[in-house]
C-alpha cells in the first residue's frame, strides 16, 4: 500500500507530535508535510514560552527530533489560505491536520479597550520573543505602573518581564533592543488583577514561586485578599491549598525595598479603562463589594485573560469558542464528519494546558486518522503537486535545512555579543539567513 501523505498545518507542539505518532505508527507508512507561516518552526514554544524559561524551551530538541526525521517535512514561510489553499491541500493530501493553535487575543469588552496604552499582553510577549510580526509600541514603557489584567500564567509572565534586570535578560536569547528598552523603562510598579479570589487563580504555583524571588522586585500579595472563609478553604484541591499557602507566605513578608515591585489584586475586575485618546486610569469595582469602585492610575494595561483561534478559509469554525467544531478530532460541519479533516491542539480544543497536555490531544486526533486509514488511503493525488504550485506561485519555502540556517546565525549572533544565542526578529533577515530571500 502506498504511504500515507498528511499534511499538518501549524509546526507547534501540538502538529509536531502529530507528525511524531504517526511517522512512527508500525501498523502504517506515513509521510507528513508541515506547513508554517513563520519561517521558524515550533510555535508557541518559540514566541510563547517566556525567554526566561528556558527548561521549558528545552522541549525544542526533542521537537527537532521529529522534524529531522525523513518521513516528516517542514514548510516554513507558507501561509495556507493564500500561498496555498486549503482545497488544493485536501486534495494533494491523504488527510490535512488543523493545528493553528489560537492566535488572536480574547477581547475583555470593557468600554476604553481600544484607547492606546491598552496592549493585550499577547503583543508584548511577541515583541520580547522577537516575533517577526510583533506590533508592540514601546513608548508605552514610559508608564510608571502597569497593569496586567487576569491572573494566569501569561499574566505571570509578562509581569516578571517587566522587571527582570538585564543581567537576567543577557541569559535570554531575546534581540538585544529589548534587553536595551527594558533595562531602561519606566514603569516601577505592576498590579495583577483578578477578578475573583486568589482560590481561583489559574497560575501554578511554581510559576507563583519563581515570581516571588525575582532579584528585580518586591512581590505583594494582601492579607486582607487571603482572608477566606473556612468554607472556601475547606473546599480547595490540594495544588490550590498549595498555591494559598505560598501567597500567605509572600503576603506575611516585608518588602525589601527593591526597585519595582509586583502587586497582586484580587476581588477586582476592570469596568472601564479611562482616558481620552490614552488610558490614564482603570476603573476597578469590588467583585466582593460592588459599591467600592476605585481608578487605579496607569499609562498601560495589559489584558492576559486568554488567547483565541482564528478562523481558516475553508474550514468551519466556531466563532463563539474559537474553535474548530470536531468530534473526536474529525473536524464536523454541522453535524456532518468532514473526511480527510482532523483538528488538534488549542484550535480544537481551546487555549489550556501545558505543552505535554498537546501531546495526549495529539494522540487522540492521530488514533482518528489512522482508524480512518482505510478510507484515507490513495485520496490525494501527492504533495509534487503541491511543491510545483508553491514554486509556480514564487514563494520562498523555508525547508529544515534552510531554518537550521537560521538557527546558526543566531548562535553566531549569539557569540559576537557574549551571549548563547540571539534570536532574528525581522522577516527578510531570518530569509536572507535562511538563503530563502527573493
Ligand atoms: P488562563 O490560564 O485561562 O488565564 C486567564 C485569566 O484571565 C484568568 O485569571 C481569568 O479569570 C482571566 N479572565 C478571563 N476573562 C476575564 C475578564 N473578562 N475579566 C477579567 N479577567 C478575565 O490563560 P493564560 O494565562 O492566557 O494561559 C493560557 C494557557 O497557557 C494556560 O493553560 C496556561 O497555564 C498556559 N501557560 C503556561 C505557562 C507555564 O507553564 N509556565 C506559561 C504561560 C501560559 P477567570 O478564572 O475568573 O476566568
Amino acid at each position: 500500500m502506498a504511504p500515507l501523505r498528511i499534511a499538518v498545518v501549524g509546526s507547534g507542539p501540538a502538529g509536531a507530535f502529530c507528525a511524531q505518532i504517526l511517522t512512527e505508527d508500525t501498523d502504517h507508512e506515513v509521510r507528513v508535510d508541515v506547513f508554517e507561516r513563520l519561517p521558524t518552526p515550533f510555535g508557541l514554544v518559540r514566541y510563547g514560552v517566556a525567554p526566561d524559561h528556558q527548561k521549558i524551551k528545552s522541549i525544542v530538541a526533542s521537537l527537532t527530533e521529529i522534524f529531522e526525521n525523513p518521513s516528516v517535512r517542514f514548510l516554513g514561510n507558507v501561509t495556507v489560505g493564500s500561498d496555498i489553499t486549503m482545497d488544493e491541500l485536501r486534495a494533494h493530501y491523504d488527510a490535512v491536520i488543523l493545528a493553528s493553535g489560537a492566535p488572536l487575543d480574547r477581547r475583555l469588552g470593557t468600554p476604553g479597550e481600544d484607547l492606546s496604552g491598552v496592549v493585550a499582553a499577547r503583543n508584548f510577549v511577541s515583541w520580547y520573543s522577537g516575533h517577526p510580526d510583533a506590533t508592540f509600541d514601546t513608548s508605552v514603557l514610559t508608564a510608571e505602573r502597569a497593569v496586567v489584567v487576569g491572573v494566569g500564567n501569561v499574566a505571570l509572565d509578562v509581569a516578571r518581564m517587566l522587571v527582570r534586570t538585564p543581567d537576567e535578560l543577557r541569559r535570554t536569547d531575546v534581540p538585544e533592543h529589548v534587553i536595551d528598552t527594558l533595562a531602561g523603562h519606566s514603569v516601577r510598579e505592576v498590579c495583577v488583577v483578578g477578578r475573583r479570589g486568589p482560590e481561583h487563580a489559574k497560575f501554578t504555583n511554581k510559576e507563583f514561586l519563581e515570581l516571588a524571588e525575582v532579584e528585580g522586585a518586591d512581590v505583594i500579595v494582601s492579607p486582607d485578599d487571603l482572608a477566606l472563609s473556612q468554607e472556601a478553604r475547606a473546599g480547595t484541591r490540594p495544588a490550590t491549598a498549595r498555591l494559598l499557602a505560598s501567597l500567605q507566605k509572600v503576603a506575611d513578608r516585608r518588602p525589601q525595598g527593591r526597585p519595582r515591585s509586583i502587586r497582586f489584586l484580587f476581588n477586582r475586575t476592570p469596568v472601564e479603562f479611562v482616558g481620552d485618546t490614552s488610558v490614564s486610569a482603570v476603573r476597578l469595582a469590588h467583585t466582593t463589594r460592588p459599591e467600592v469602585v476605585e481608578d487605579l492610575p496607569t499609562g498601560l494595561v495589559l489584558p492576559a485573560v486568554g488567547y483565541r483561534g482564528a478562523a481558516l478559509s475553508g474550514v468551519p469554525f466556531d466563532d463563539a469558542s474559537g474553535t474548530i467544531p470536531h468530534r473526536d478530532a474529525r473536524v464536523l460541519d454541522g453535524e456532518r464528519v468532514l473526511p480527510g479533516l482532523y483538528a488538534v491542539g488549542w484550535v480544537k480544543r481551546g487555549p489550556s494546558g501545558v505543552i505535554g497536555t498537546n501531546r495526549l490531544c495529539a494522540s487522540e486526533t492521530t488514533a482518528a486518522l489512522l482508524a480512518d486509514a482505510p478510507d484515507l488511503s490513495g485520496k490525494g493525488s501527492g504533495p509534487a503537486g503541491v511543491d510545483a504550485l508553491l514554486r509556480l506561485r514564487g514563494v520562498a519555502v523555508v525547508d529544515w535545512s534552510r531554518w537550521r540556517a537560521i538557527e546558526a546565525a543566531e548562535v553566531a549572533r549569539g557569540e559576537a555579543t557574549g551571549r548563547t544565542r540571539v534570536k532574528l526578529y525581522d522577516r527578510n533577515e531570518m530569509l536572507l539567513a535562511a538563503g530563502a530571500a527573493t
